[in-house]
């Protein structure tokens, strides 16, 4: 399938993207929209993600970290997506590293402020810089917490006079995509603390400031915290926040990567005989195993090992296939169970995880199922996959 030299590969549909950047404006449609691209855009590739987000129609792009911030956008200005188009929001500011603050002002990304002391680094660097006010409503991450927001408030006014913009005020929730009681009253504290806090900054003076709480949970089960702008992060990328509190499925989202590879070889092995480091996994009877060239090396977790599924597609069929033995640095065995004839070739594709509703990729494994099977999270499957597994971007 893929044309290159790699044997594994991460797919990446961009036309999936689209339609889970327009079910989320149908979820807030009042609000203005900020893609969020951190970590490589959750491990699908920064710049052709923004692009693509663009095109759709984005105005906002979020990225945690400073330097990443500042990467994409010189990409992006590389290929005439210009700052009036599109405004990059950044919040994690390397401390003491004032140049890269720097170089991040002269560039036009908006930066969060947390304290005093941050309000102050960036007045010292005498730029007209544009700030939002990060305010701790209980997630105990960045911002000042309630009883010191009125101080970051002042200091914000002071630093009006010094060409520093407040443009805006915003906070992060912590449970939003959780089910019950405790995590809802959780969640209305954080709104009221929030709305507390941006009525006090607005009797200060700070009026005309955009206001942003809400990720995708937020989006999808509180419509009360979309205010003027809301945050897309995981629900861009096809998957769902939490799928106890609702499916991929259910919330008509499509999972945009897919990570595959080439089976390297099929072989027979007879019962009783151990597969992989530490002999792990015995096989309990002849059967047939294919091994996968993608290891912990490329983001496959060590906790795949001996529970991850695999769907393999051959000249005749699929096959179902899970990890026996534990994840190497580039591959992996699967066991692909007893057949009078091997059931599977070299040269086969193995799908580790994709869109199982997709006609090429059908009935596949999701990063729902990798995430059960190793005790993480969807987010935390797709953002690992290394760097070294080449993007084919489609659509
Ligand atoms: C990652 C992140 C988001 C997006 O969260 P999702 O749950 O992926 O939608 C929004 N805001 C902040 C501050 C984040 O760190």
């Amino acid at each position: 399938m893929p044309n290159q030299q790699y044997p594994g590969w991460a797919r990446i549909d961009l036309s999936a993207l689209s339609h889970n950047a327009k079910r989320l404006h149908d979820a807030a449609p009042n609000a203005e929209h900020m893609g969020i691209i951190k970590a490589a855009a959750y491990g699908h590739g920064a710049t052709e993600i923004a692009r693509t987000l663009v095109d759709a129609g984005y105005q906002w792009l979020g990225i945690a970290q400073v330097e990443e911030a500042l990467t994409i956008r010189r990409a992006l200005d590389r290929s005439g997506y210009s700052s009036e188009r599109v405004g990059i929001f950044s919040w994690i500011l390397p401390p003491g590293n004032t140049d890269v603050i720097r170089e991040a002002i002269e560039a036009g990304i908006e930066l969060s402020v947390s304290s005093v002391a941050d309000v102050l680094t960036i007045a010292a660097l005498a730029l007209p810089a544009r700030i939002h006010l990060k305010v701790d409503t209980g997630m105990s991450r960045a911002g000042a917490r309630p009883e010191d927001f009125p101080a970051l408030v002042a200091a914000a006014l002071q630093a009006q006079g010094r060409g520093i913009e407040t443009v805006g005020i915003w906070s992060h929730l912590a449970r939003a995509d959780e089910p019950g009681e405790e995590s809802i009253a959780a969640t209305h504290r954080q709104i009221e603390i929030f709305e507390t806090a941006c009525a006090l900054a607005y009797e200060r003076g700070l009026t005309g400031v955009k206001r942003h709480l809400a990720a995708t949970s937020g989006q999808l089960w509180y419509p009360q915290t979309h205010f003027d702008l809301v945050r897309d992060g995981i629900g861009l990328y096809g998957l769902s926040p939490n799928p106890e509190r609702a499916t991929t499925r259910e919330l008509d989202l499509r999972p945009v990567m897919t990570l595959a590879a080439h089976l390297t070889m099929v072989k027979h092995l007879p019962a009783g005989t151990p597969v992989s480091y530490g002999g792990t996994w015995t096989a309990p009877n002849d059967t047939w195993v294919g091994l996968v060239p993608l290891g912990y090396g490329d983001g496959i977790p060590r906790h795949a090992s001996n529970a991850a599924p695999v769907t393999v597609y051959t000249s005749t069929g699929q096959l179902t296939a899970t990890i026996v033995g534990r994840v190497c640095m580039d591959q992996f065995v699967i066991n692909l169970g007893a057949h009078p004839h091997a059931p599977a070739r070299a040269g086969d594709t193995a799908v580790l995880f994709g869109n199982p509703d997709r006609v090429d990729t059908r009935d596949c494994p999701s990063a729902d199922d990798w995430a059960d099977a190793c005790g993480t999270i969807n987010y935390e499957i797709v953002t690992r996959i290394g760097a070294r597994v080449p993007r084919l971007y489609e659509g």
